[in-house]
């Protein structure tokens, strides 16, 4: 049910030097489509990294399905069924969309993660093999057709849905977008927000930035709002829409 707490976060502090990015974050997340917003610097994709494991929070708990991540590393996160998008970088664009598939994703220090990533212990079921899944993330996401396509080669759209396929192989439980839908045509968006429906039908949990204000008020559950390194309010998208606190915060950043 969407009141299912799959994530739980307490009092969340990230520094940088003497910036205070997250200031006590408190919050809980459930399963479904839930939008992280919030102007300028709010502390999205601080918290994001530090979600997955690319920060160490310096106060704080995250608890993702029963068990504490604080602190984890990216892999351990990754293995406990949190994972997050990875803009396809540069030196990748010349490999093509299956070879993109077929590779872990970077951890912390830019490294890529060895194979073992997808091939260790629960990451795939035994009998499916890492390029089996592969196959049938592109066939989900209908990449299938660019599997031997330089994903340099990729439109924007394809290019994320290449990004979310990435996401997915591990089978995780929640996935974590930042703007899924930025420089993305019409049509494809249309094809991604089918897809990420099809997923949470399926069981799978979202919780994505985005700053398109329509696509937050149409596709999610639940919306949460950060300003200056802490949860402003969260409600359902109408809810959040209308808070005078929440359209202060925004104001306040033009
Ligand atoms: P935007 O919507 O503009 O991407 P955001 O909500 O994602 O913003 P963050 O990028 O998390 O916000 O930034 C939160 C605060 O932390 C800002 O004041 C930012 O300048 C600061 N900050 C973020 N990362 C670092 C860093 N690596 N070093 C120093 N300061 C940082």
């Amino acid at each position: 049910s969407p009141e299912e707490t799959i994530l739980a976060v307490e009092d969340l502090e990230k520094h940088f030097g003497g910036i205070v990015a997250l200031d006590g974050v408190d919050l809980s997340v459930g399963s479904g489509i839930t939008g992280l917003i919030g102007p300028n610097g709010a502390g999205k994709t601080t918290f994001f990294n530090c979600l997955t494991g690319f920060y160490t929070p310096e106060v704080g708990s995250i608890t993702f399905q029963g068990a504490d991540i604080t602190g984890s590393r990216p892999a351990a996160v990754a293995k406990s069924g949190m994972v997050r998008t990875f803009q396809i970088p540069r030196e990748l664009s010349e490999m093509t969309v299956l070879e993109n598939l077929l590779l872990a994703p970077p951890d912390q220090s830019g490294e890529r993660l060895s194979g073992a990533w997808l091939r260790g212990d629960a990451f795939v079921d035994d009998e499916l093999s890492v390029r089996e899944r592969a196959l049938e993330m592109a066939e989900f996401f209908e990449l299938d057709h660019l599997l031997d396509e330089p994903a340099g080669n990729l439109s924007g759209g394809q290019r994320k849905l290449l990004e979310l396929a990435r996401a997915l192989l591990t089978d995780p439980e929640m996935v974590l977008l930042d703007e899924p839908l930025a420089g993305v045509n019409p049509t494809l968006e249309e094809k991604i927000l089918d897809r990420i429906h099809d997923l949470e039908a399926q069981g799978y949990s979202f919780l994505f930035v985005e700053h398109d204000i329509e696509m937050i008020m149409n596709h999610c559950d639940r919306v949460i709002v950060l300003h200056r390194g802490e949860v402003l309010t969260t409600g359902t998208p109408e809810e959040v829409q209308t808070d005078d606190r929440v359209i202060e915060a925004y104001l306040g950043e033009v």
